[in-house]
């Protein structure tokens, strides 16, 4: 029995606490509970014994300490955007690091310090006043800890990298309440896990980031008809554009929406994201090759600052998913003609396939020079359902787990951390293959043997769940 199975939540010191933490401390019956402890996920009601946002580091390892002698579950959360929803728990401390949001801009050295409380779309506000970047996902909402932790491919992947080739040093709460400040000279094993290990090891709360100047890009969205031909010359045309030049295109059902001529809506289209990180001239002819693959539907795609490319964030409220991702080497015309097909007949109120041609920066890192593993594999495929119902779950998964076994290479099952969703613990060792899950294991053991972090894509100390 642990001692998560004996406690009493009452034992928790609410009326110290609420004296003494220097942050906020929010519990059932206060008014913002509620709001506190939803998610971006939507999902089954959870509620924790309390939930705790520290105004600072001390505060942090204050709250994990507690943890660890209370034995009640902990959930670390920044931006909430675990689509396993591991930012909220039933019965445990939420430990919720947004009001932690100071960022230090080292303009001249091209470096910045960011607390983890921070989301991808305020660090990029804030560096993008200088016409400096660091590169993080397509989503401005998702907080900057959870991304990094787990690797980060973004609009700037092939141009500089994931977002933890660009992690230079880090600050770190261990399970035993230690603040470490770590780089690959102090302590480089744990260096090496907190980039692309997700949140096992501890609660980190300070990032230091390379920036890049990219004061303009060319970026936005491109929407072109999805015949299979159009999608494999697609996924070619990226492969083989320069490094400057990152696509993430969702085949889908073009929706109903009034920048969409009505002639289109209901017939299978590319929605492109696309983002050109260097001159403007030279953006507007990488881009022009795919505007010649097919007429386009809806053209978006101009001259803008980086930062610009969050504002094409969608708004959700508390969406179900599900989801299954995995990297692949090609796209195939038989991939291509199943994709099309299968969104085509699913009844799936926002379904697609999701490509994101990879290659450049990110696959000039070695394999095993961080726990991110799969940098030589050339495409990531995701198959994502968006729905309502909790009920209509067993049908979406089941979509998702069809598609993904049918562009799946066979011989090499793959995943990306971040983009696990309900698809069961076996899969996690897909993102961690052969000698990057036992060497994270060691580090696990070392700095976390009592698997304290462990409401997460967990990596046990003992080595198996
Ligand atoms: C709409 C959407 C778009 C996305 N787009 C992309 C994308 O383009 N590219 C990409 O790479 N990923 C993307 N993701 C996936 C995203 O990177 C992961 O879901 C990530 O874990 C979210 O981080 P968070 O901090 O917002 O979430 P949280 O739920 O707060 O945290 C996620 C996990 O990280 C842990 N964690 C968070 N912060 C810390 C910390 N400081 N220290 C220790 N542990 C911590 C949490 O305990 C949890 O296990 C997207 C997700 C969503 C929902």
């Amino acid at each position: 029995m642990t001692m998560a199975d004996t406690h009493d939540r009452l034992d928790l010191p609410l009326a110290g606490l609420r004296s003494e933490f220097d942050g906020e401390v929010i519990a059932p019956g206060d008014a913002g509970y509620d709001q506190a402890r939803t998610v971006f996920i939507g999902g089954p009601d959870r509620r924790p014994v309390v939930i705790l946002r520290p105004a600072g580091t001390s505060q942090v390892a204050r709250v994990v300490t507690l943890a660890r002698e209370s034995g009640l579950p902990l959930a670390v959360r920044c931006g909430g955007h675990s689509l396993s929803r591991y930012g909220v728990c039933d019965d445990g401390i939420v430990l919720d690091l947004s009001l932690m949001r100071a960022l230090d801009i080292d303009v001249e050295h091209r470096t910045a310090w960011a607390q983890t409380g921070l989301t991808a779309g305020a660090y990029t506000a804030a560096v993008g006043a200088y016409g400096l970047a660091t590169g993080f996902g397509d989503t401005g909402t998702v907080g900057i800890g959870g991304l990094t932790l787990g690797g980060g491919i973004g609009y700037l992947v092939r141009k500089h990298g994931l977002t933890i080739d660009n992690l230079l040093a880090a600050e770190v709460v261990t399970a035993h309440g230690e603040v470490r400040h770590i780089d690959a000279a102090t302590e480089p094993e744990l260096f090496w896990a907190i980039r692309g290990g997700g949140a096992n090891f501890g609660v980190v709360t300070r990032m230091k980031f390379r920036l890049h100047e990219i004061p303009t890009i060319v970026g936005g969205m491109l929407m072109l008809p999805a015949t299979p031909k159009v999608v494999v010359s697609l996924v070619e045309e990226a492969l083989a554009a320069p490094d400057e030049l990152t696509v993430m295109a969702d085949i889908m059902v073009a929706p109903p929406l009034p920048f969409v001529p009505p002639e289109h809506h209901g017939t299978p289209a590319i929605m492109i994201r696309l983002c050109y990180a260097g001159a403007t001239d030279a953006g507007e002819r990488a881009v022009a090759r795919l505007r010649g693959l097919a007429p386009p539907i809806v053209d978006l795609v101009r001259a803008m600052p980086y930062r610009g490319l969050y504002e094409m964030d969608e708004e959700y409220d508390q969406p179900l998913v599900a989801v299954r991702s995995m990297f692949v080497d090609s796209i195939t015309l038989a991939d291509a003609e199943t994709i099309i097909e299968q969104i085509r007949a699913t009844s799936a109120p926002m379904a697609s396939v999701e490509l994101r041609p990879l290659g450049g920066a990110m696959a000039r890192v070695h394999a095993e020079a961080t726990a991110f593993a799969h940098r030589s594999r050339r495409v990531m495929a995701t198959a994502a359902v968006i729905y309502k119902r909790s009920e209509d779950r067993p049908r979406h998964e089941a979509w998702v787990e069809h598609l993904a076994a049918a562009i799946r290479d066979g011989s090499c099952d793959s995943a990306y951390v971040n983009f696990l969703g309900n698809d069961g613990p076996s899969r996690l060792r897909c993102a961690y293959p052969g000698a990057t899950w036992d060497r994270l294991v060691a580090i696990k053991r070392r700095y976390d043997p009592g698997n304290l972090f462990r409401l997460n894509h967990n990596i046990p100390p003992g080595g198996t769940s």
